[in-house]
């Protein structure tokens, strides 16, 4: 079974679907399709800049808006936020499950529905290619069985673990963005009320 090291375990509990919605700037939906160069087949992905933040500093993924005269805007067209690169190490997205499955770190009665996608600074960095191909691996097995969406969800996890236990280890400023990553939240986070949705 995989546990969250004891260490830090105890400051930490389930995320709710609602802090995972509010953690989040967008709905990732489908895996990225290789070779594709506009930012209109981009959206839904790994790489949307819509919910990661742009890939060049003050300048919208279409290019109608760039510069510091602009920045704050939010593009018409291809909707980008025109802001620095750094929005990337912040910026969460989401999947939602298309049904609740029991949480890999918790008991069979922790289910959770919804997962955050972690900024694209770490998905999309030297290191990160494992963790793209979980996410991509997890919204493949959305359209398939119970069984394949919690073997999904598991070996996120367990790609995750590792980088979160050694973020805590090493006291890292990162390591509150990474936790979310595992569906955690920190004990002193107020859950926000359970609006019904
Ligand atoms: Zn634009």
């Amino acid at each position: 079974m995989l546990r969250l090291p004891t260490a830090f375990a105890p400051g930490y509990r389930l995320a709710t679907a609602r802090e995972v919605h509010c953690w989040s700037f967008g709905l990732v939906t489908s895996a990225r399709r290789p070779g594709t160069n506009s930012w209109d087949q981009r959206l839904g992905t790994l790489e949307d800049e819509r919910i990661f933040g742009p890939l060049r500093d003050l300048e919208c993924a279409c290019g109608r808006y760039r510069g510091a005269v602009n920045r704050g805007m939010i593009c018409d067209r291809c909707g980008v936020k025109v802001a620095t690169r750094e929005e990337r190490q912040r910026r969460f997205g989401h999947i939602d499950l298309p049904v609740p499955i029991p949480h890999p770190l918790g008991d069979e009665t922790e289910l959770i529905d919804a997962v955050p996608v972690l900024p694209a600074a770490f998905s999309g960095s030297s290191k990160g290619g494992g963790l793209a191909r979980a996410y991509e691996d997890l919204l493949e097995a959305a359209g398939r069985s119970r069984g394949e969406l919690r073997g999904s969800l598991r070996r996120l996890v367990e790609e995750l673990l590792p980088v979160v236990t050694f973020a805590h280890e090493w006291g890292l400023g990162e390591s509150s963005v990474l936790v979310r990553g595992l569906v955690l939240a920190s004990q002193e986070e107020t859950a926000p009320p359970d609006a019904g949705g």
